[in-house]
């Protein structure tokens, strides 16, 4: 199978949370215990059973209640930094399939708390789950069962609005950069998130800031994750030469 991609077009999202509990359905997870905490969100996170979030940011904007709206997910890295440091640890619990780039988690290969510890906070986006009771990990799968024979995601094909799409890499790129040209007159801070280094390419019309802190990695501006992997794992001395 080809390189795949999603394309979610934010400008599109209605916060319905149809992909949300489309994903939930398709991968029969457990449901979560949702509360009222002042805003509509539910739930407050991504969890071992729950792959998909749709977040909201509430703000004001000219005196008047707004709401950014995010479908969280994880976003299928080009590299995947949890993938690159399950390995540097020994574990087999993720791989990458090399046809679609879908980067899967086997839930039930066991990981020490400790070494889940470090590979969460490997992902710039704050993607990966525990179940504490089993020692496994889970996130989103690309629905990589329903893909393999020829089905678009649960999520994309519940999405009634038309915010999210997937397909071949090159097709989704390229509605991208077309939407997002066609969006510039009306959003002149709009932006692809991230775009040449994840299979799941947002769409945003503000500061990625507004709609959630892990929006887009940190600490790559002007640079890709995997040269920032390089410049981290030089040796101290090579730092100080690259600092002076
Ligand atoms: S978003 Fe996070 S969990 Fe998903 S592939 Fe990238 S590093 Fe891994
Ligand atoms: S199904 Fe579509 S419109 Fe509804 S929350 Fe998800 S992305 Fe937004």
């Amino acid at each position: 199978m080809a390189d795949k991609s999603f394309f979610v077009d934010t400008s599109k999202c209605t916060a319905c949370r149809g992909c949300q509990v489309a994903c939930k359905q398709w991968n029969r997870l457990a449901g979560t215990k949702t509360l009222q905490r002042g805003n509509h969100q539910n739930p407050s996170d991504l969890s071992f059973s729950t792959f998909k979030v749709v977040r909201f940011n509430e703000v004001e904007l000219e005196g008047n209640p707004s709401w950014y709206f995010f479908p969280d997910q994880c976003r299928h890295c080009m590299e995947p930094p949890c993938l690159s440091t399950a390995e540097s640890l020994g574990s087999k619990a993720i791989t990458k399939d090399e046809g679609t780039g879908a980067v899967i988690y086997n839930p039930k290969v066991k990981v020490k708390a400790a070494d889940f510890k470090t590979i969460r906070e490997s992902c710039p986006y704050d993607i990966p789950r525990m179940d504490q009771k089993t020692g496994g990990m889970a996130k989103c799968t690309m629905c990589f069962d329903r893909i393999k024979e020829g089905m678009l995601p649960a999520c994309v094909k519940t999405c009634p609005t038309g915010a999210m799409s997937f397909g071949d890499r090159d097709a989704m790129v390229d509605k991208a950069t077309k939407r997002l040209e066609a969006l510039k007159a009306r959003y002149p801070e709009a932006l692809l998130a991230d775009s040449t280094d994840v299979r799941v390419i947002y769409l945003l019309t503000d500061d990625p800031k507004k709609y959630h802190e892990h929006a887009v990695a940190e600490n790559t501006v002007g640079i890709t994750r995997k040269l920032a992997l390089q410049y981290l794992l030089r040796p101290i001395s090579n730092l100080r030469r690259f600092a002076g």
